[in-house]
C-alpha cells in the first residue's frame, strides 16, 4: 500500500499525463475534478440501468417524432418563455430533406435510498438529448481508477468505460451514410468553453475516423454558414453533421443571428444532433407527461413501459390535484406544505435552474397559474452517502458523498427505421452530500466511476 500522499501525487500526475483536464476560470490548465476512489454502486442496478438506455433512446426518438405532441406539451410554458417559444417555432415548419436521425443521449439517476443498502433503487434524475457531456473525460477517469487499481483485488470490480467510442462510432457511421466523404463535422460550441479537453477528445477521436470537425458559435455560423442545394455549408465545407455543445439555454440565443443560425441548421439536410424536436424531447414538461402510463404507452411497447416507468419518480403539474392522505389539495401547495419532499424545475438544461427548500416555497407562493405552468414539480431523491476523499486542484477533501451516474446512449435512424440503437458507457458525478446540484464545471461534481459491489445477501 502506499502511503496517501503519494498516491494523491501520482492519481495527480496520472490525470494530467492522461487527459484529465480543465481550464480554471482564470484559464489556468489544471485536472478536472475526481474522485480518488471508484464509487460503489450495486452491480445489478448497475446492469439494470444498462439495459434501460435502449428503450429510452427509443422513447426520446418516438416522442421527437411527433410534433403535434412536442407543441401541445410545451405550449402553456412557453408562453412565458421566449427561449422555448423560440425553439418551438422552429418544429415542424423546416421542410427539408433528411431522413437520418441521430441521437446521443444521456440518461441521469440517483440511487434512492431504502431501509438497507441492498433495498436503494435507482431513480431517473432526467434524459438528455442536447450536449450530453463528459463521454470524453469519463474515458479518462476510468483510465485513471485503473491504473489505481492495478493488481489489487477490486480491479475485476471496476465496470469498463469508454463512452467516446462508441459515440464516435456512431457520429462515424452516420456520416457514412450522409454520403459525402469529404464533408466534416459542425461543433456548436460556447465561445468561452471551458471544458474543451472533453469536446477536444471527441474532436480528435472523430479525426482518426477520417473525419474532421469545425469549432464555431451559432453566432459565427450564422455569418458564415449558407444553404447550398439542401446542404449547410461553412466556409465552403458541406456539414455533414451538426453537433451541438451549445445552443440548450437562453444565453446561446442572446442575439437574434443565433437564433437564424439555428433555423438555418434545421432548414439544410445537416445530420443536428440533435435536431429541434429532439431537443424538445428532453424538455423536463416532457419527461413529466411520460410519467403518465397513458402517454408513455402512445410511445413503446408495454414491456419497455413498465421498465422504464419504474424508475420514475412522481412528478406533477404545479397546478395539478395531489392527494395527501385524505386531503385533495394542488400539487404546488402540496410542495409549499412540505419543501423538502420535492424539486421545482423550470424548462431548462445545464445544471443551477432548479429550485429547492424555502426558495422553492416562496417562488411557488408568488407565481399566477400561468407562470407556475412553465415549471413541474418532481419528488427528490435521496441517497445513501458513502465516505470519498474528491480532489479539485491539487487539493483532496473527505466525507459523505452521493454519486449521480448518467448512462450515454446512440440512436441512429433513418425515416421510421432504427439502424442502431445502444448503451455506450456511463458517467458518475460524485458530489459531496450536502450539495444539491452535481454539475463538473459549476464545481460541485467529481468525475468518478463504477465499483460493483454484491448487495444481494
Ligand atoms: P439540468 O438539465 O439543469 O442538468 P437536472 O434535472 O439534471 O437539470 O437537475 C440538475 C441536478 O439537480 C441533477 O444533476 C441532480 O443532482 C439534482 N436533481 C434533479 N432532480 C432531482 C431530484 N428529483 N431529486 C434529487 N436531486 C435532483
Ligand atoms: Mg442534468
Amino acid at each position: 500500500m502506499k502511503d496517501p500522499e503519494r498516491r494523491l501525487a501520482e492519481a495527480i500526475d496520472f490525470a494530467l499525463l492522461n487527459g484529465l483536464l480543465k481550464y480554471t476560470p482564470q484559464g489556468r490548465l489544471a485536472h478536472a475534478p475526481f474522485a480518488l476512489t471508484p464509487s460503489p454502486q450495486p452491480a445489478r442496478a448497475m446492469a439494470r440501468l444498462e439495459a434501460l438506455t435502449v428503450p429510452f433512446n427509443a422513447l426520446a426518438w418516438r416522442v421527437a417524432g411527433d410534433v403535434p405532441f412536442l407543441r401541445a406539451a410545451l405550449e402553456p410554458a412557453a408562453r412565458h418563455d421566449t427561449f422555448l417559444r423560440n425553439l418551438l417555432s422552429l418544429t415542424g415548419t423546416a421542410d427539408r430533406d433528411q431522413p437520418l436521425r441521430l441521437l446521443v443521449t444521456r440518461n441521469d439517476y440517483l440511487m434512492q435510498i431504502g431501509d438497507t443498502p441492498a433495498d436503494d433503487v435507482p431513480r431517473q434524475v432526467e434524459l438528455n438529448t442536447i450536449s450530453a457531456a463528459y463521454a470524453g473525460l469519463a474515458g479518462r477517469v476510468h483510465a485513471l481508477h485503473a491504473h489505481l487499481l492495478a493488481g489489487q483485488p477490486e480491479a475485476a470490480r471496476l465496470l469498463p468505460n469508454d463512452p467516446l467510442v462508441g459515440i464516435v462510432e456512431a457520429v462515424s457511421q452516420a456520416h457514412g451514410r450522409y454520403g459525402q466523404p469529404g464533408a466534416v463535422c459542425l461543433m456548436v460550441i460556447q465561445p468561452e468553453e471551458r471544458n474543451i479537453f472533453d469536446q477536444r477528445l471527441f474532436e480528435f477521436a472523430l479525426l482518426r475516423r477520417g473525419i474532421a470537425t469545425r469549432r464555431l458559435s451559432l453566432p459565427q455560423l450564422a455569418g458564415e454558414g449558407a444553404l447550398r442545394e439542401g446542404h449547410l455549408v461553412v466556409r465552403g465545407e458541406v456539414a455533414a453533421l451538426t453537433y451541438f455543445r451549445a445552443g440548450y439555454g437562453p444565453e446561446d440565443y442572446a442575439t437574434p443571428d443565433a437564433l437564424r443560425a439555428r433555423a438555418l441548421i434545421e432548414a439544410s439536410s445537416t445530420i443536428a444532433v440533435p435536431d429541434v424536436a429532439t431537443q424538445l424531447a428532453g424538455a423536463k414538461k416532457v419527461q413529466q407527461l411520460l410519467t403518465d402510463p397513458a402517454t408513455l404507452a402512445r410511445f413503446c411497447p408495454p414491456e419497455q413501459g413498465k421498465a422504464m416507468a419504474a424508475v420514475f419518480v412522481g412528478q406533477y403539474e404545479p397546478q395539478a390535484s395531489l392527494t395527501l392522505g385524505s386531503r385533495k389539495l394542488p400539487a404546488w401547495e402540496a410542495a409549499c406544505a412540505e419543501p423538502v419532499r420535492y424539486v421545482l424545475k423550470p424548462q431548462r438544461e445545464g445544471g443551477g435552474n432548479n429550485l429547492y427548500d424555502q426558495a422553492m416555497a416562496e417562488a411557488l407562493r408568488g407565481m399566477s397559474a400561468e407562470q407556475r405552468d412553465a415549471y413541474i414539480l418532481m419528488e427528490r431523491i435521496v441517497s445513501r452517502p458513502h465516505d470519498a476523499l474528491t480532489v479539485v486542484e491539487g487539493v483532496p477533501r473527505g466525507g459523505p458523498h452521493v454519486s449521480e451516474i448518467g448512462r450515454f446512449g446512440v440512436l441512429l435512424a433513418e425515416g421510421r427505421r432504427e439502424l442502431l440503437n445502444r448503451d455506450v458507457g456511463y458517467l458518475v458525478r460524485t458530489k459531496a452530500e450536502s450539495s444539491l446540484e452535481s454539475g463538473v464545471s459549476a464545481g460541485f461534481g467529481h468525475l468518478d466511476s463504477l465499483l460493483a459491489v454484491d448487495t444481494s445477501s
